[in-house]
């Protein structure tokens, strides 16, 4: 165990960690030359289109020392977990780092200190961790290696050798610091507990093989067909694999004390594996590890299956109809992305559906997209929301998740929301276009600090509506992009909000109902009509679009029909018969308008949902 390192690549997102991580996986010979790509660790489709990181990645390298200091023992094994960058997966981040023993804490020398790297780093502290200060991008020609050198320094009190340079794109650096994790990191502590115990900190899903666990193991060893069991669910399996990551899945004949690698189990239902549980042996269990929760969802929202099969055939398949398929998708979805949750729910016009809690908009938007990608799912998406409480009349306190739900003006006595802290960190010559933002989005402004002679740390507090009502994108904007923001969910306040709802030819469509400040009623009003109007095509009846809050209509578009004339195929001059085609198009239309069938278009309802 003296020969093994565990850790973990920590940074803002698009520092380069998964740059580094290629690096490492170079210069010990982890994976052939010839099958390296760029950030080989990423392997979700999603993410290699968006050239980010989305789910934690370990991966085992063995590692030659060449110095003659560490060269007593001759191989070290390293265990590296690359990590997400985006806010709203911290949750990955914050579960590799239960699993090592120190983290490398990347920052990019042409961006500096960002509000990532100050949230990634209070994780790494909070699980007690040897930190390594690393400094990538240097092969840049604006990297900004003395002023980084310099936040750094600040940051974490520490002296200037302490902190390491590197291009994860040259590879500069990388042999120095790969010498220098083996020195700093100290090796798995010796556990005094009897027994095997090992800590699920993710895991992933295959059709045939069930559950796999990724895993830390903390005490004794654990070989295949071993009986195993989970601590909190009390489920026993045989493990019918066990292995390691170089980074696809290599079977060994032992898992042992202080590595990290995977447990097959071969269970196919959902609730069983959670993150966090302990695996012990089944005959003589070890006592639990500390674990970790769930973590809260940010913003929920409602999923519906579209009425359109997909893959008929698939639904055929499974004897069910769409709503079943939708629930086996989410089912198998939550086996392999441990932070989205879903509860049954049914709405008069889209049917039954599930309410679905993300941790982010980025989040909804990756889970969405890969229901439509690897389950073939159509998805009616209702606009998200955060989650609001409600005291009503008898003083009866209760959340409300889901827009349509939140209760009409004067049927209860207070609504509550809840705040965030957020920090916020940029360039100084930004600030004034940003305190602009801040008084648009609500925010309490608080302390502001110099992290340098020309970049600031602010913290403030707001609502998280105001948060999700795109402050991100227009800090992003406001700031050249250079601005990085994070944020912590704080305690919940008195609001004033109230629910809009949107109808079409006098039917209120559920999933377009949001939840807004009265304050800015009119002007949400305005913009959910228009975009509204831009999104339903021409139609054979007039289409009446009305918002409507506080129990009157705030704002109205109308579309008129599109005009076709049925007769157009008749050539001639049989007018008897034209009147009688056009008497009948003016039924139909009648009878349209009368139900009210308004076309809406499923991507509508994304659109919808992003304003
Ligand atoms: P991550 O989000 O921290 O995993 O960052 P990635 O590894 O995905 O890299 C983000 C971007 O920075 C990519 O376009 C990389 O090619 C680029 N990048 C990463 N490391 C370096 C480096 O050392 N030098 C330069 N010039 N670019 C880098
Ligand atoms: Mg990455």
């Amino acid at each position: 165990m003296q020969n093994i390192r565990n850790f973990s690549i920590i940074a803002h997102i698009d520092h380069g960690k998964s740059t580094l991580a290629d690096r490492m996986l170079e210069v010990t010979g982890t994976i052939e030359k010839r099958k390296m790509r760029d950030q080989v660790l990423d392997q979700m489709d999603i993410e290699r289109e968006r050239g980010i990181t989305i789910k934690m990645q370990p991966v085992r390298m063995v590692y030659h020392a060449n110095r003659a200091e560490l060269s007593e023992v001759p191989d070290y094994i390293l265990n590296l977990i690359d990590t997400p960058g985006h806010i709203d997966f911290s949750y990955e981040v914050s579960r590799a780092l239960t699993a090592v023993e120190g983290a490398i804490l990347l920052v990019d020398a042409s961006q500096g200190v960002q509000a990532q790297t100050l949230s990634v780093l209070a994780m790494a502290r909070e699980q007690k961790l040897v930190i390594i200060p690393v400094i990538n991008k240097i092969d840049l020609p604006h990297a900004d290696v003395e002023g980084t050198k310099e936040e750094i320094m600040k940051l974490l009190d520490c002296s200037e050798d302490e902190i390491l340079a590197v291009s994860g794109k040259t590879g500069e650096g990388v042999e120095k610091l790969l010498e220098e994790i083996v020195k700093r990191i100290p090796p798995p502590e010796p556990s005094n507990v009897s027994g095997f115990q090992s800590l699920v900190f993710d895991f992933s899903y295959d059709t045939h093989r069930g559950v796999i666990l990724y895993v830390r193991i903390f005490s004794g060893s654990a070989e295949r067909l071993d009986k195993l069991i989970f601590a909190s669910s009390k489920r026993v399996f045989g493990a019918l694999d066990v292995g390691i990551f170089v980074p696809t899945e290599l079977s060994k004949s032992q898992l042992s004390e202080g590595e990290i690698g995977y447990i097959v189990t071969g269970i196919k239902e959902q609730g069983v594996a959670r993150i966090g549980d302990t695996i012990t042996g089944a005959s003589h269990p070890a006592p639990s590890l500390p674990g970790f929760g769930r973590p809260d969802p940010v913003v929920w929202a409602s999923v519906y299956p579209e009425n359109q099969p997909a893959r008929t055939t698939d639904a055929v398949q499974s004897g069910g109809d769409h709503f079943h398929l939708l629930r086996q998708s989410l089912e198998r979805l939550s086996l392999s992305d441990s932070s989205l949750s879903f509860e049954e729910e049914t709405s008069g016009t889209l049917g039954r559906g599930f309410r679905c809690g993300f941790l982010g908009m980025l989040h909804l938007e990756v889970v969405t997209e890969r229901l439509k990608r690897e389950f073939g799912m159509q998805l009616i998406v209702a606009t998200p929301t955060i989650t609001y409480y409600i005291l009503d009349n008898k003083d009866k306190r209760y959340a409300v998740y889901s827009a349509v739900y939140f209760p009409d003006e004067g049927t209860y006595k207070k609504a509550y929301e809840p705040w965030v802290d957020v920090t916020i960190i940029t360039p100084n010559t930004y600030l004034g276009s940003i305190q602009k933002l801040f008084f648009e989005h609500e925010v309490e402004s608080g302390d502001m600090e110099n992290l340098s002679s020309d970049r600031v740390r602010v913290v403030g507090a707001m609502p998280l509506r105001e948060l999700m009502r795109g402050f991100f994108d227009e800090l992003k904007s406001a700031s050249s992009g250079y601005a990085s923001l994070s944020y912590v969910k704080k305690e919940e306040r008195e609001a004033d909000i109230v629910r809009m709802d949107m109808l079409i030819n006098d039917e209120k469509i559920v999933a377009f109902s949001r939840v807004v400040a009265r304050r800015r009623v009119e002007k949400e009003a305005e913009v959910a009509t228009d975009k509204l109007e831009e999104l339903i095509p021409k139609q054979m009846i007039e289409v009446k679009i009305q918002a409507r809050a506080l129990g009157r209509i705030i704002a109205a578009r109308r579309k008129s029909a599109m005009r076709k004339d049925v007769t157009d195929y008749l050539y001639g001059g049989d007018i008897t018969r034209k009147m009688k085609l056009r008497e009948k198009q003016k039924k139909g239309k009648k009878k349209m308008q009368a139900r009210g069938t308004v076309q809406i278009p499923q991507e509508a309802y994304l659109k919808m949902s992003k304003i």
